[in-house]
């Protein structure tokens, strides 16, 4: 352990207090109505950070009416597209004004470096400024080659009232995955952070409020998946359920949604292959692979937590990845040199150590790390940068989600069966693929079944570029233009010109 670069506590000043947290309902901050509370304590110092509204069934019941009459009411699902996109551009301006408190507040709640927070802030401005752009341009499309004298055209309508839910490891980036383009849309909004990270949405809150954004057209509800999301899936007045979160939610929540027959978008999880051919810019693969399973302290949908490499280069590669993971700077998040920090609570700790005993039991060898990390000046739960080699594909630390710093090893020997291991899996969100020839990587783009596929890369992404998985991952997606059309429905109107038709019935003339 001593080998690993370990950055022990800074010396940064944490807030006095606790930052209050309150739900957002009909343009007002109000307590919960039986005045609950929970807190939120920071993962990498111990302390609580955050006290926030506990919601009940009166609040989200509160919440849903006041989206349904704002939708209904038409102030914002009626505005024009130059309207809607003025307010989103304002609001990307509020965010950059406001970065550095709310990456503060993102990494005293999820662990996470303070220099990724600002990253992904920035970034979800952006998102804002897409979707402004997105307002402008939108439109339906006309058909005039039906025949003489018809005229079809499709309109494009905002979906309703849609609830938004949110998980804790990117919580400003995934809520701007969804809301902006949900307003851009003209639709209104019901949006419930995870219990873990409530504090950057109720600062968003505080930045649509300020853009002028009419009252009830977002509404914020904290709290717990029961009751608070549970109502937001089954209340017939939502029209939409978009989720970010755990396969085992998305799967409820599809159930849930049945009974009034919500659309549903759901964004899941992964377990992410990135395939290592001998002829790759090795240099390259390694960094990638050290970025893909650390990034966020692998707690990331998009975590490269498995990677097959090809049999000849395997022992070399594994070799260079552990020892370019002993260079990654892990531990208190507030230092601004840190690229790892905390996890997100001491259960989701045990649960990433469990995976690593029972694959060590199983027979994988690790080669690095494998336990908690202790960081000097730190109350919280950290957890070692870990390597598990001779894992096979039938081992659950190959198939399921471990979500934490633990890369898995696989090896292979031909294209064919590197395909067949990418694909064997029930989840499908993005896959990688890294050789210097084009037709191995075109070839592996077109086969492997993921939403996403990276070659001589990984996990670049582009608020151009859609985003979502297959198969357990998910359904429809996020981003690009795409992610406008989640909350758009289709509308046709068709029109004949004149007294053209001829009569079905021809009138009795005796
Ligand atoms: P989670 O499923 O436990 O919780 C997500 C949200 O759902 C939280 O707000 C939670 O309170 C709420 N919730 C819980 N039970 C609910 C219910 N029955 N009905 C309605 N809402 C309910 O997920 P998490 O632990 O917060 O996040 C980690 C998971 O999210 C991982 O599986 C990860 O892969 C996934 N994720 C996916 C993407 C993607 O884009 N595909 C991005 C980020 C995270």
């Amino acid at each position: 352990m001593t080998d690993l670069t370990v950055i022990s506590a800074a010396r940064a000043t944490l807030p006095d207090t606790p930052f209050a947290a309150r739900h957002l309902i009909d343009g007002v901050w109000c307590d919960s109505a039986d005045g609950a509370t929970f807190d939120r304590v920071s993962p990498s110092h111990g302390h609580v950070v955050t006290k926030a509204a506990k919601g009940g069934a009166k609040d989200v019941a509160h919440a849903i009416e006041a989206a349904r009459l704002a939708f209904d009411a038409g102030t914002w699902s009626r505005s024009s597209g130059k309207d809607r996109a003025a307010l989103l551009l304002k609001v990307a301006d509020l965010i950059d004004r406001e970065c550095e408190r709310i990456a503060m507040m993102e990494t005293l709640e999820s662990g996470k470096p303070i220099s990724q927070a600002k990253a992904e802030i920035e970034g979800a401005a952006d998102l804002w400024r897409y979707a402004a752009a997105l307002a402008r341009t939108m439109h339906g499309e006309s058909h005039n080659t039906l025949g003489d004298n018809m005229l079809g055209v499709v309109l494009k309508e905002p979906i309703g009232v849609v609830s938004i839910i949110t998980p804790w490891n990117f919580p400003f980036l995934i809520v701007s995955q969804k809301l902006p383009f949900a307003l851009a849309a003209g639709c209104t909004a019901v949006v419930k952070p995870s219990e873990m990270t409530p504090a950057t949405t109720v600062i968003l809150g505080e930045l649509l409020v300020e853009a002028g954004l009419p009252a009830g057209v977002v509404n914020i509800v904290l709290g717990y998946g029961e009751p608070v999301g549970t109502a937001m899936t089954t209340d017939s007045r939502v029209d939409m359920v978009t989720f970010t979160g755990s396969t085992g939610v998305g799967k409820a929540i599809v159930k849930a949604a049945a009974a009034t027959l919500k659309k549903v978008s759901l964004e899941l999880g992964g377990k992410n292959p990135q395939v290592i051919f001998p002829d790759a810019d090795l240099n390259s693969a390694v960094d990638a692979v050290v970025f893909g399973v650390y990034f966020n302290a692998g707690e990331c949908c998009n975590s490269g937590s498995r990677i097959l490499v090809h049999e000849d280069i395997a022992e070399d590669f594994i070799a260079r990845t552990v020892a370019l993971s002993r260079d990654v700077p892990f531990g208190d998040p507030l230092d601004p040199d840190t690229k790892v920090g905390a996890i997100i609570t001491p259960q989701h700790q045990e649960k990433i150590d469990s995976y690593v005993k029972e694959a060590a039991k199983s027979g994988a060898q690790v080669r690095l790390g494998g336990a908690p990390l202790s960081v000097a000046g730190l109350d919280g739960q950290f957890y070692q940068p870990t390597v598990v080699a001779d894992v096979t594909r039938d081992m659950p630390i190959a198939r399921e989600e471990v979500f934490g710093p633990v890369l898995s090893v696989l090896t292979f020997s031909s294209l064919e069966e590197a395909i067949s291991l990418v694909n064997d899996a029930e989840y499908g969100l993005s896959a990688g693929v890294w050789s210097e020839n084009v037709h191995t990587c075109l070839e592996f783009a077109l086969r492997a079944q993921a939403g996403t596929v990276w070659t001589n890369t990984w996990m670049d992404g582009y608020a151009e570029l859609p985003f979502g998985g297959v198969k357990e991952s998910g359904q429809g997606r996020e981003l690009g233009r795409y992610g406008l059309d989640e909350f758009l429905e289709a509308k046709t109107v068709t029109m004949r010109i004149g007294r053209t038709r001829a009569p079905w019935v021809q009138p009795r003339t005796d």
